[in-house]
Order: structure tokens, then C-alpha cells, then sequence
């Protein structure tokens, strides 16, 4: 044997010793996930008005006082006699196929893995569960097993907890879970099918909270189909950054949550959940293809915001909304080689909006007065104008004015002062808007985008994806500077 060939040897044993060390962080991917979903899909008008009328993750540091749910609680609850671990509910549809492999190194970020806590419901005194399987019902004292059927737990008013199920009532003791028995054991609650366990867990003046408790990469699949849409596996790179967005939302946000008694709600206060219900194949394959996949900057897990529509350009945080300037959270043109925006496919490109001018004024008047309570006084309102904007289209400012009262404000604020004239009063599509007209019969605002504009712009990740842009590119293209890691346990 020659020195050469030696060297070759040498240098290729290396090479796979270098490879072994790197494995925890090696993509290697094989995927062939069932055609269809195994639970209720999403049809393409429902999902489109989900993701046409959603408020999506920063909706939430807007909404604060105008929301009736209380997700700053820090109350210590012991979680060890509820939250049972022993069961595996993290597999995913079987690999039957090596049509597709993927073979890619991203860098570690050490986290603490853990299940996370999704509230369903709070403060309620009846819950109603159906099962199609065995599912048990686990106390600190005691397990019930519980086979297809109807059943529920009622709290009363002294705050004793009352399970009903076929075979009669019984007391037990709360907080509870319901663990489901195998990995595609599904519990019925409101109509929605969940994967994971069920907790019960008390809240004051006989009401309890029911909390989803699931494995994240098992969450996200009843999140991303909610958050972009049902879309096809042409724009899978779109679903890969969307999930990528929300895993670290939601790893993000268990860090931050760790000491309260769930880390997120279902809704647009953090990210739409819709249980198992929403999953289907392209969305489960892009999940899977990021498995794990996370981003960070300065070796800290980023606050992955992200919003429907930017119109061309996404928002520094500061100008928007009143949190500090951050580095990874910055305007973003979002327009391709040929000037166009990415985001122009979306239906809410452009928008106008008409009420009539006293339906207008009547909303404008309370609204501020329940935002400006010392400043905004009764009578009519004199002036509203738009005085300045930022270069990304924004309102900087908007001057509201009365008998001898002035309010001058901006931001993503102002969606909430301006609410469009819908049964729910839903907010304005977006701050980057002009008053059209402003007469004494009707009123016209048109605007541009739809959501907050920081952070990722979905459907200019759905623009960029048609344009062959990879998920890494879209992330990097809108959180400026991060770098996409690998979540692994922290030992
Ligand atoms: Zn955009």
C-alpha cells in the first residue's frame, strides 16, 4: 500500500468521523407522508378566508386591554400530578419511500425541549369530550379508562369537580389529564379533534381551563395549514418557511412562558391553532422537511413575527408598534428584479374601505375615548388627518382633533382607532392607508397590505417561493441577519 492510498484512507476515516460527530444536526430526510389527511381537510375557500381575515402572532402586542384573555398570569400551578410524559404521541405519518432525501448541516442551538401548552378554553364550568378510542382520564389518585363515548367534567361553584360519563357521575380531583393511548388517538373538544393530552386545570370561582399538551412538531401541523393556507407542493418552500417561522414563535414564546399555566392561546393572540382538523400532506411534509429547524440571532432565539401582507415594504418594530429598536426587525423592500412586489398575488394587496360619515365619527369618538380617556372629550370630532408617514407607507402620524382636544398618534395603534365597518368591527387591514374623502355623508380610506408588516410577509413568502426562492432565503429576506439552526435538547 502506497503512502497516497494511506493518506486517502486516513483522510476518508476522518471525513466520517467528522460526519458521525455532526449527526444530531444532520437534515437526513426521508419523507413520503399519506396523499391524504387522515382527518377533516381544508377546503380552498375556507383556508382562503383564513388567511384573508387573519391578524397573525403581533396582532396579539396590539390587542393587550381590548382583549378579554389574561395570557400575562405568572401563577405557579404544580403540573406533575397533571401532565403525564410516559405516553409518545410525537410520531408522524410512516417513511415509506426514499423518493425524496435531503441531506443538509445547520448549526446547533441548545433549547429546553419540552411539550408545549396550548389553552383551548379558560375560566369555564363545563367541558364536553367524545373519543373514538381508549383514552384515560388521570388524576393525582387515579386513572379512568375511558372507551368511545360521550363524556364531561363540570366544576361547581365551591369549586369540586364532577366527571359524567356513561356509567354515571363521579368526583375527582382536578388538575386532570386525559391521555390518549396511542400515537394517532384523536379527543374530540367543541366540535375539534386534538392530538396529545387534555389538562384540566382549576381557575378561580368554580371555573377550570381546558390546555392542549402536545409535542411542537405535532402542533405545528394544525398551525401552519391556519397561518398560510392550504397551498400546493409547487410553493413547499413557502410551508418550509412558515413553519420554521412558527416553530421558533412557539419555542420562543415557551421560553418566555415557562412559569405560567400554558404558554399560548389558539388564536391570533399568538398563532391560530385548529387541533388536527386543518392538517394536510404538503403542510405535514414541509413540517417534517424543517424538523427541528429554528432561528437565531446573537445566540438567542429570535421573536418570529409575522403578517399577512406587506404591500411592498415590511415595518422596522419601533415605527410600528412601542417595543425597541431590534436588530432582525427591520424594513424590508420586498419587490423582485423587476420592481414588482412578491406580495402582490395577495387579494388584500390593495383595499379600500367606506362607512357613512356618522357611523364613521360615532366609532372614531369611542375608540379614542376608551384609548385617551383624560384627553378626548364629548362633541363632534373637527379634524382627522394624516400628517406624516414612514418610508415604508406607514402612518407616522394622524392628528384627531375636538373641541379643544388633540390626539396625535401612529403606528399599528391606529388599526384599532379605525375599525372597519364590519358586524365585528374588526380592525383596519393595515397602517399604511390614505383618507380618500371625508365628507359629511361618506367616508373613504384606501391603504395598501394587510397585518402589522414586521417580520415575515406570507404572501411575499408565497411570491418568493414561486420565484424558486428557497425557505432559507425567504426567512433570511425578511429577519435581517439570522442564522437557521437546529434545536437540540439542552443536556
Ligand atoms: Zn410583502
Amino acid at each position: 500500500m502506497t503512502n497516497l492510498r494511506l493518506h486517502k484512507i486516513a483522510f476518508i476515516a476522518a471525513f466520517f468521523c467528522f460526519l458521525y460527530r455532526c449527526t444530531p444536526n444532520l437534515r437526513l430526510i426521508k419523507y413520503n407522508p399519506p396523499k391524504s389527511s387522515s382527518t377533516v381537510s381544508v377546503s380552498e375557500s375556507k383556508t382562503e378566508t383564513v388567511v384573508d381575515t387573519q391578524t397573525t402572532t403581533a396582532e396579539t402586542e396590539a390587542v393587550d386591554s381590548l382583549s378579554s384573555f389574561d395570557t400575562s398570569a405568572t401563577v405557579e400551578i404544580n403540573f406533575s400530578s397533571a401532565f403525564d410524559s410516559t405516553i409518545d404521541t410525537t410520531s408522524f405519518a410512516t417513511v415509506a419511500s426514499d423518493s425524496s432525501l435531503e441531506l443538509k448541516w445547520y448549526p446547533p442551538h441548545k433549547i429546553v425541549k419540552r411539550r408545549v401548552r396550548i389553552a383551548l378554553e379558560r375560566n369555564t364550568s363545563e367541558a364536553s369530550f367524545s373519543t373514538s378510542k381508549k383514552i384515560f382520564l388521570k388524576t393525582s389518585t387515579k386513572n379512568i379508562g375511558i372507551t368511545a363515548q360521550k363524556f364531561s367534567v363540570r366544576c361547581s361553584k365551591d369549586g369540586r369537580f364532577f366527571f359524567s360519563g356513561s356509567k354515571g357521575v363521579r368526583e375527582i380531583s382536578c388538575p386532570c389529564t386525559l391521555l390518549t393511548s396511542g400515537t394517532e388517538d384523536l379527543i374530540m373538544f367543541n366540535q375539534v379533534l386534538y392530538r396529545g393530552n387534555l389538562v384540566l386545570l382549576s381557575e378561580q370561582k368554580g371555573t377550570f381551563s381546558v390546555i392542549n399538551h402536545i409535542d411542537v412538531e405535532q402542533y405545528l401541523r394544525g398551525v401552519v395549514p391556519l397561518e398560510i393556507g392550504k397551498r400546493p407542493e409547487s410553493l413547499i418552500e413557502a410551508l418550509k418557511a412558515q413553519a420554521v417561522a412558527a416553530r421558533t414563535y412557539t419555542y420562543k414564546r415557551m421560553l418566555e412562558r415557562k412559569n405560567a399555566p400554558f404558554d399560548m392561546t389558539a388564536t391570533v393572540q399568538d398563532q391560530v391553532y385548529g387541533g388536527a382538523d386543518p392538517e394536510y400532506r404538503e403542510s405535514d411534509l414541509a413540517i417534517k422537511m424543517t424538523e427541528d429547524l429554528i432561528m437565531v440571532y446573537k445566540d438567542s432565539l429570535i421573536n418570529a413575527y409575522y403578517h399577512s401582507t406587506c404591500g411592498g415594504k415590511t415595518a422596522n418594530i419601533e415605527d410600528v408598534w412601542e417595543k425597541p429598536y431590534c436588530s432582525y426587525l427591520r424594513s424590508v423592500s420586498d419587490l423582485n428584479s423587476s420592481g414588482q412586489p412578491y406580495c402582490q398575488i395577495s387579494p388584500r394587496f390593495h383595499w379600500q374601505e367606506k362607512w357613512t360619515s356618522a357611523i364613521f365619527f360615532d366609532q372614531i369618538r369611542n375608540n379614542l375615548s376608551k384609548a385617551f380617556p383624560e384627553k378626548v372629550r364629548q362633541g363632534s370630532i373637527k379634524e382627522i388627518s394624516v400628517k406624516e408617514s414612514f418610508s415604508c407607507g406607514r402612518v407616522k402620524r394622524c392628528v384627531f382633533s375636538g373641541n379643544n382636544w388633540t390626539v396625535d398618534m401612529g403606528g399599528d395603534r391606529l388599526r384599532f382607532i379605525i375599525r372597519r365597518d364590519t358586524p365585528d368591527k374588526s380592525i383596519l387591514r393595515s397602517a399604511n392607508f390614505k383618507i380618500v374623502s371625508l365628507g359629511s355623508k361618506e367616508v373613504l380610506i384606501s391603504g395598501t397590505g394587510y397585518g402589522h408588516g414586521v417580520g415575515m410577509c406570507q404572501m411575499g413568502a408565497i411570491g418568493r417561493a414561486a420565484a424558486n426562492q428557497s425557505f432559507e432565503e425567504i426567512l433570511k429576506a425578511y429577519y435581517t441577519g439570522v442564522v437557521i439552526c437546529a434545536a437540540t435538547e439542552q443536556g
